[in-house]
């Protein structure tokens, strides 16, 4: 069984309880403006190229034979490179790759070579994207195996997918981190593309399904989006009726922007910045109103 997977970060210890190696997997049927991680949203591998880096040796122009051409100022791939042939054409490493094929079983071997630390922390597996369930086998495969080899396992997704796959990746799942952005379907649409009501109810199905699995439901907090109690109120009453269900809000960055760049598009929210008290008062409301 293999999938394409984009990066693989070893301890992480935000992602789930404990020590944690994070395995981001490539593909999501969203595309949130916020985004952090652009690299993760088309399926197929893409390659990038960092202004920052670039030393402007021409290089790869010379050595590529067609590989890349420059437009624009940029360095522009021509066709697919492998992770492999970009650090070959450039010694600035300004060529990077996102988006690999491998194997679950070489991606688990991987994983367990931090056993000692999941150990001692509750830590362990978290799959992250991108969108997990956007390659649904392979997602189950890569939890059945770490169960497999008694690694605790979690999983990031934002909840639209194939109800069933999300099921059968919840048999093997230790620990649940499930994204709510926006409560209103029709401004979760404008928003990021698509409505929320199959997010929700999956949701909803999920947790009748399984009541006893470790549940963090999270909203990320977005300045002119989602910032307001009124959204937060909603997406806490939906959630607050299950017991294995906690919440946490996380704060809007820009650290992503670079990455955007490096692809070619455009940074979606220009110079757009949270204000830290406004977030803070979010959070003390929040705590409050799950407390109730
Ligand atoms: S080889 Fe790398 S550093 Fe040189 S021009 Fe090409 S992208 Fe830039």
């Amino acid at each position: 069984m293999t999938g394409i997977v984009f990066n693989i970060q070893r301890f992480s210890l935000h992602d789930g309880t404990g020590i944690r190696t994070v395995v981001f997997l490539k593909g999501c049927p969203l595309r949130c403006p916020w985004c952090a991680n652009p690299e993760s949203q088309r399926r197929e591998p893409e390659t990038a190229w960092s202004a920052a880096k670039c030393i402007g040796c021409g290089d790869c122009l010379r050595t590529g034979a067609g590989a890349v051409k420059r437009e624009g100022g940029r360095v522009v791939p021509l066709r697919r490179l492998s992770g492999a042939e970009a650090e070959r054409l450039c010694p600035a490493q300004a060529l990077q790759v996102f988006g690999e094929e491998r194997s679950a079983a070489d991606i688990i071997d991987i994983v367990e070579r931090d056993m000692i630390f999941y150990e001692n922390s509750e830590g362990g597996l978290t799959l992250s994207g991108g969108e997990p369930l956007t390659q649904p086998a392979f997602t189950a495969a890569l939890l059945r195996e770490a169960q497999g080899r008694h690694i605790h396992t979690a999983m990031e997704t934002g909840g639209l997918a194939d109800y069933q796959d999300l099921r059968a990746a919840a048999r093997h799942l230790d620990q649940l981190i499930y994204d709510i952005k926006i409560f209103d379907s029709r401004r979760h649409q404008e928003q990021t593309g698509a409505g929320n009501q199959a997010i929700l109810e999956n949701f909803r199905r999920l947790m009748d399904e399984f009541p006893r699995l470790p549940t963090l439901a999270r909203t990320p907090v977005i300045p002119g989006v989602n910032d307001h109690e009124k959204e937060i109120s909603d997406i806490i009453d939906f959630i607050r009726p299950y017991p294995n269900v906690s919440y946490e809000l996380l704060p809007y960055h820009r650290l992503g922007a670079p990455k955007y760049e490096a692809l070619g598009r455009a940074y979606p929210l220009g110079k757009r910045a949270l204000d830290a008290g406004r977030f803070r008062r979010l959070q003390i409301f929040a705590e409050r109103r799950m407390a109730r």
